[in-house]
């Protein structure tokens, strides 16, 4: 039935029979204009891939520190150090909020930072073993490849030797941020101080050749253009092929109070709905031979646009986000319980399960 529907798309026909769609076949699908068609063939196509279940999981995020030699465009979180609101925990601060997230029932805690110019390689280090030694079952997923980048030029060593050294003291998985967009084009314009695209993809290609598995995250709704969508889908596709690392992609919607690009003009109002349900089924249709995940960041989206993302080629909502602090900065940002997440899903008919951070169904609900 779909297939005689989507006659008008040939990049439609193409992912609805299975095949790999090309760079080409991206762009014909960032300006086809049937949103009803695109999400229903990003629909089918989840089904066919991964099912009715909807995962979460109970995840803490820790953001150890907020100064940052970064200042990028996009990003409302950073301080320099010198503000009232500047922070970096210590071990001690750090090893009584895994004990706060263990009381919460978190399986995982999400660590990330700004680029602080000044911790050594061994402050992370004993942040990983501190964690591990109290709490051994606790996952640690932490530092996303642009932080391990910036550590390995602070610390002069290569990102091949943090990450090994990391990964002895603790570290599990790596989260998907820091990528943004690739493209250098747009790139230079949203991020200041942080890795080239390219940089990310060696840095993330590393960590999985050693082991170290991770998300993937791409920064939508600002000033791109369909190209750099495009772009850094496919991209992700080619590390993917080679390391079967990536474990999500999760589209991550821009929000924009408190960040440089609105208080420049350049942005003056996020996403529409539409365009986020877009990105939503256009991730899942050219990754679809290559991903089994495709997040829905409900923090970002809010719950009621989240579960209609999901009905356009999402099938993960990621998770709790106990103490999100990234969006919590440009005035949004909440957390779930497990129970609110199971029921969101619940509502439109699909099958909520509890996982771990490899995705490995924990429980059904
Ligand atoms: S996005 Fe990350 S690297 Fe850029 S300014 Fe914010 S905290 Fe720093």
């Amino acid at each position: 039935m779909l297939e005689k529907l989507v006659k008008d798309s040939k990049a439609l026909e193409k992912a609805i029979a299975g095949e790999e769609l090309s760079y080409d076949d991206g762009m014909e699908l960032m300006s086809y204009d049937n949103l009803y068609m695109l999400g229903a063939a990003a629909d089918l196509v989840r089904q066919n891939r991964v099912g009715n279940k909807v995962t979460f999981v109970a995840s803490y995020y820790l953001n150890y520190t907020n100064v940052c030699a970064a200042s990028c465009q996009m990003c409302a979180f950073y301080r320099k150090g010198n503000e009232s609101d500047a922070y970096t925990l210590s071990a001690k601060d750090i090893a009584s909020r895994i004990a706060i997230a263990k009381e919460m029932g978190a399986t995982e805690v999400h660590i990330v930072g700004g680029f602080h110019p000044e911790l050594p390689i061994e402050y992370y280090e004993e942040m990983f073993r501190t964690i591990k030694s109290a709490h051994p079952e606790m996952h640690i997923k932490a530092l996303t490849a642009a932080e391990v980048f910036f550590i390995g030029r602070l610390t002069k060593n290569s990102v091949k030797e943090v990450l090994t050294r990391f990964k002895a003291a603790g570290l599990d998985t790596m989260p998907g941020g820091g990528a943004e967009l690739f493209h250098p084009d747009i790139r230079n314009q949203i991020v200041r101080g942080k890795c080239s695209g390219q940089e990310w993809l060696d840095t993330i290609e590393q960590a999985h050749n050693l082991g170290i598995k991770s998300n993937a995250t791409m920064l939508f709704g600002h000033i791109e253009k369909p190209e750099h969508i495009v772009d850094h889908l496919v991209k992700l596709r080619e590390v993917q092929k080679r390391t079967k690392g990536f474990l999500t992609l999760i589209p991550l919607k821009f929000s924009l109070d408190n960040t440089e690009l609105e208080k420049k003009g350049l942005v003056t109002a996020e996403s529409p709905s539409t365009y986020d349900l877009k990105i939503t089924a256009i991730s899942r249709l050219m990754l679809a031979n290559q991903l089994d995940n495709i997040s829905v960041y409900w923090v970002a989206l809010g719950k009621k646009l989240a579960q209609v993302a999901l009905t356009y080629g999402g099938n993960d909502l990621v998770g709790t986000a106990f103490s999100e602090e990234i969006y919590k900065a440009t005035g949004k940002g909440t957390h779930s319980s497990v129970l609110e997440l199971a029921n969101m899903v619940k509502e439109i008919g699909r099958e909520p399960a509890q996982r771990d951070t490899y995705f490995n169904i924990l429980k059904m609900f």
